[in-house]
């Protein structure tokens, strides 16, 4: 087994008025339980070698520095991890201590992807972030004097009433502080979050569309690398755990509603903590679902998150690595977007990635290619 580890904690301080996904709020006496779970669920996996981890969530950093401790022992003592080049750890702003960042560096983390999504109060409080824009920077210096070398920060546009003078704070804020990596997303409204239920006004599409090309113009400015739809990095600092699923890699994830993909079979764990905790505990399995993809089905996958990717994909490559065939509808389809301006296509080396005008409505594009 090879690949990237990816490990779900669900826990939060408070939901985000944004947030769509199974998070549990404020449970710290679930916590041991889950911890068990996750060690009994890594015990049940053959033993692996990784090449990256990842530590997502909810918020990884709701986790004190004794459980951050069992987490890792926990790993350790089930995989393999000597030969992981990228550890990364996600945080909340306003989880971080030095304490915590301690026992991160001991376990060997090196990369801290942060939760900011804005550095105006206002915007923070309307989103119903726990954090503000002072605690973001004082954050960052913990993180810069405890050596940390290789950090991402999270941003959010498309805010209500959001235009480029507002963003372009936002983003020299980021700037200024000069992280490795820098995601990029819009805010959606997504079921079920509250947003979904009492939605507030967002910017129409085209002033979204206005918006992220102007934040990849400055972001570009400023040395940063546009590699992925929505993240951009200096030279180097690509998250090659992301990489690798873009490049449809295998992974294990462990955890509530955690996704593994092994040489073509795909499945997942249920998304309810307490179910998950239980059915562990029980010595059940916690998967939810699987489907195993045939050759033809990988390379569909390949290419469509391939596209996601600003150097995007080459289908020679593509076919020879799963053995299968771009078909005739496919390529037509492809044409016929390079047609529409949605792909650069160079049919002499058969490369074809996205432009920016596909970049916008890539969803869409997906959709087409399936
Ligand atoms: S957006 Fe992140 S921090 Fe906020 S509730 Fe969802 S998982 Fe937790």
């Amino acid at each position: 087994m090879s690949g990237g580890l990816y490990v779900h904690i669900p826990f939060c301080q408070k939901k985000c008025f944004y947030c769509a996904f199974a998070v549990s709020v404020l449970k710290h006496h679930w916590v041991d339980d889950y911890l068990s779970a996750l060690s009994d669920e890594a015990g049940q996996c053959s033993s692996g070698t990784f090449d990256t981890v990842y530590i997502g969530g909810g918020s990884p950093s709701f986790l004190d520095e004794k459980n951050i401790a069992r987490l890792f022992g926990t790993l350790s003592r089930c995989f393999d991890l000597n030969h992981a080049s990228e550890v990364s750890f996600e945080m909340n702003p306003e989880d971080v201590s030095r304490a915590k960042l301690d026992a991160l560096r001991s376990f060997g983390v090196n990369r801290v992807s942060l939760g900011a999504q804005s550095f105006s109060n206002e915007d923070l409080s309307f989103l119903g972030r726990c954090h503000d824009r002072e605690r973001i920077f004082s954050t960052y210096d913990l993180l810069k004097v405890q050596g940390f070398r290789s950090i991402s920060i999270d941003l959010m546009y498309g805010l209500p009433g959001q235009g480029r003078v507002q963003l372009l704070k936002d983003l020299d804020a980021a700037i200024h502080l000069s992280p490795e990596h820098i995601s990029l997303y819009s805010l959606t409204l997504e079921a079920p979050s509250k947003f979904s239920v009492h939605p507030p006004d967002l910017p129409d599409p085209q002033t979204n569309a206005d918006l992220f090309c102007f934040a990849k113009s400055r972001l570009e400015s400023a040395g940063y690398r546009h590699y992925e739809v929505s993240n951009f990095c200096r030279p180097g600092f690509e998250s090659r755990h992301n990489l690798n699923y873009w490049q449809g890699g295998d992974y294990i994830g462990l955890g509530v509603a955690a996704h593994s993909h092994q040489q073509g079979r795909r499945w997942w764990n249920i998304d309810q903590t307490k179910r998950y905790i239980e059915r562990v505990k029980n010595g059940a399995s916690p998967c939810a679902g699987e489907e195993v993809l045939d050759a033809e089905g990988r390379l569909r996958d390949a290419l469509v998150f391939g596209l996601r990717m600003t150097d995007g994909v080459c289908l020679s490559q593509l076919e020879e690595r799963f053995g299968a065939v771009i078909d005739e509808s496919r390529q037509k389809q492809l044409e016929a977007m390079a047609e529409e301006g949605f792909l650069d296509f160079d049919k002499g080396k058969r490369c074809v990635k996205a432009t920016l005008k596909g970049m916008l409505v890539l969803d869409e594009l997906s959709v087409r290619l399936i």
